[in-house]
């Protein structure tokens, strides 16, 4: 059987979409279902859009959610390289782009930048009708203009009446378009730069990729992709086209409305396990109900059959359940030298091994460690003074008493010691440690109180109970 060949195409315009991220995982997830190769290959032919550094963070951004890649920048492979920029030196898109010029079909485009913009333009604004006025030039009236220095660019031409048609294996339908409303796209520019359009094809065609998984929004530049296929005589890879991904209040997931790069949702504290498996399952559901899936896992299941075409909605609170679940199934150890590189080590690892039980249940994201873990983080946290009432000076002299009596600074001692002081006094449990909470922690929500105390130590408990009573 022919061995499947997916690819992951980025173009270096910025930070990595979570959708892009979906696309990865989804190629990536099919070819290593069918025991195929998944290719990296980095777009960065439009010079304009080009952002330093984008490429590097790309390769980071696969490798720190596992999506490794049998070939592209960094691996190499047979069809080295895999940065279209440095493709472009091979000669191939000219290549592929001349022998279209000599069968007919495209042409050399002198027209003017400005001019270009303008045709560009009439297409957006879907008058296709127009085409550009060098369309009309014969072969060897392009070839006059050319010896005499011009540098063209060159244009697809597309036939006129012709039904262009496909199966797209996720939408799960044929699409067609007449030619008349397919523009005659720019395909090598008058630099030598391939567009897109030429670049993806060649590309696609000379890496044997056998399947396409792109975004919804790559949909309209399909006609003018089966064309070239058709035209260079090259084998029909199946393509299909991912759902949109929405946001909760409407409208597709936009920057306006959160975060969407995979590097924010990082840097905010979600796991990549998390963001992967809340991913997953943004356009695939498995035959059961199962929610919680490794990558190794994901792949065993993953069958392109399971594509969802309803558009799916990105519920961040689905997301922080996921992100919730992973903290709650991560070891402690593991844990904590993720928070403590996270903090970018503010706080030490002995700290955050004491704290992590005392506020691991209730953390959503790694962000939250700092707040959940507040009052036993920094220096003695000052009162809240709304919360000041709450506080009872005959609870805290008393307390103060016990607690410097201890033989031992343990959990155990602790709770039998104020259970009894509560007890024997007759005050209220509740009313107690709320008073003990504001005292040691300077507000009422806090780590269980008693668990804290030991994370503080006997010094600094007693140093925060004796200022608190100077403060009622
Ligand atoms: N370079 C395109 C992008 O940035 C790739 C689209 C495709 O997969 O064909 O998404």
């Amino acid at each position: 059987m022919k061995e499947i060949r997916t690819r992951f195409a980025p173009s270096p315009t910025g930070f990595l979409h979570i959708g892009g991220l979906r696309t990865a995982l989804y190629s990536y997830a099919f070819a290593k279902n069918k025991k195929g190769s998944f290719i990296l290959r980095i777009e960065d032919t439009d010079r304009s859009r080009y952002v330093p550094g984008a490429t590097e963070k790309v390769y980071e951004i696969l490798k720190i959610f596992g999506l490794s890649w049998d070939e592209g920048p960094l691996v190499n492979g047979p069809f080295a390289p895999y940065v279209q920029s440095e493709r472009v030196k091979t000669g191939v898109y000219q290549k592929y782009a001349e022998k279209l010029v000599n069968e007919g079909h495209a042409y050399y485009c002198f027209c003017p930048a400005k001019a270009k913009e303008e045709i560009e333009e009439t297409h957006r604004r879907k008058i296709v009708e127009l085409r550009d006025p060098c369309r009309n030039l014969s072969l060897s009236q392009a070839r006059e203009k050319i010896n005499s220095g011009q540098k063209p660019a060159i244009r697809l031409r597309v036939p006129e009446n012709e039904t262009i048609s496909y199966r797209d294996f996720v939408v799960g339908k044929e699409i067609s378009w007449n030619s008349k409303d397919i523009d005659e796209v720019m395909l090598l520019k008058s630099d030598g730069f391939p567009t897109y359009h030429l670049g993806v094809v060649v590309d696609d065609t000379e890496m044997k990729i056998t399947h396409i998984l792109r975004g919804h929004d790559w949909l309209p530049s399909t006609p003018v992709h089966l064309l070239l296929y058709k035209y260079f005589e090259a084998a029909l890879p199946e393509i299909g086209h991912l759902t949109d991904i929405l946001d909760p209040q409407g409208g597709k997931l936009s920057k306006r409305k959160g975060s969407v790069a995979c590097e924010e949702f990082l840097a905010d504290g979600y796991l990549p396990e998390a963001i992967l498996n809340f991913i997953m399952l943004l356009g695939w559901a498995p035959k059961d109900n199962r929610e919680l899936f490794t990558l190794e896992e994901f792949v065993k299941l993953f069958d392109k059959g399971d594509l969802q075409t309803a558009n799916p909605i990105f519920n961040r609170e689905k997301l922080d359940w996921f992100n919730g679940m992973y903290i709650r199934k991560t070891e402690d150890a593991k844990l904590t030298t993720q928070i403590f590189q996270f903090f970018g080590g503010k706080h030490t690892q002995d700290r955050i091994e004491k704290i992590l039980p005392l506020v691991k249940d209730r953390m959503v994201k790694f962000s939250d460690f700092e707040i959940l873990a507040a009052p036993l983080l920094g220096a003695c946290p000052a009162i809240d003074k709304n919360c000041l009432p709450s506080v009872k000076k005959e609870h805290l002299e008393k307390t103060i008493l016990v607690l410097d009596n201890l033989s031992s600074w343990e959990l155990t001692q602790i709770n039998e010691k104020l259970a009894a002081l509560i007890k024997e006094s007759g005050w209220k449990t509740g009313d107690f440690y709320m008073s003990l909470r504001v005292a040691v922690c300077g507000c009422k929500v806090t780590p269980p109180i008693n668990e804290s105390l030991v994370v503080l130590g006997k010094k600094e408990t007693l140093f925060r109970l004796n200022r608190a009573l100077k403060t009622i």
